[in-house]
């Protein structure tokens, strides 16, 4: 038998790719995108994410993705995308879009939108839940709601850590996160929220940022 290292496969776009629930540097097998090791959760479906923002980057990602990448049309005053992240290549299965401006009450808030199918425990990561999907907390009057292309899209508050808000819900046939910072930027959702799906249009103003601090899932 003859055990041969692995060229490094990293693509020029992405960089190292981390465990969607936490966070952290994954183990990708060489030949095997799909699936990666994470030293706490096991195998697991590795997050990618760009190092710099930028439409082509945006329209790399979403062209053969599965779930769509939402965005707010129009942006809040002052707002822009400071990241994107995604699971599963080719085609994402879990696409994360990252905000970041001025908070409603002052002070600076981030936003981060996530679409999954289930099972992909994206959401969870930033919603410090130890599940991959958002269980039981669907149940009941929904709290708040978004307008998801066109369509109404209930959204549920979630148990969450005290330095953010978390909201799930449906739209297309997989989960909607919205997970922001700090806890009062739900202040957002006061006044109802549009959002497009970059899959469909990504308009050539869509304003763009420094990469935001809670990019990535488990910070
Ligand atoms: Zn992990």
């Amino acid at each position: 038998m003859t055990i041969r290292a692995a060229p490094e496969t990293v693509s020029p776009m992405s960089a190292s790719p981390v465990c969607p629930r936490c966070g952290e540097p994954l183990v990708v097998r060489h030949g095997s995108a799909a699936h990666a090791w994470c030293h706490l959760h096991g195998a697991v479906t590795p997050l990618h994410h760009t190092a710099l923002v930028a439409h082509d980057a945006i329209a790399a990602v979403t062209a053969d993705a599965r779930v769509p990448a939402w965005v707010p049309d129009p942006m809040p005053s002052g707002w822009a995308v400071t990241g994107l992240a995604w699971g599963g290549e080719p085609g994402a299965r879990a696409i994360v879009v990252d905000c970041a401006g001025p908070a409603p009450l002052g002070g600076a808030a981030e936003l981060v939108l996530v679409a999954e199918e289930p099972g992909t425990g994206v959401g969870c990561g930033y919603a410090g839940l130890p599940g991959l999907d958002p269980g039981d907390v669907i149940s009941g009057p929904s709290s708040v709601g978004v307008e998801a292309a066109g369509q109404h899209a209930p959204l549920w508050a979630v148990p969450t850590r005290e330095d953010r808000a978390a909201f799930v819900g449906e739209a297309y046939g997989v989960w909607l996160w919205l997970v922001m910072w700090p806890m009062n930027a739900a202040w957002l959702l006061v006044e109802p929220l549009r959002l497009l799906d970059l899959r469909e249009r990504i308009y050539p103003d869509l304003p763009l940022g420094p990469v935001g601090e809670h990019l990535l899932p488990g910070r």
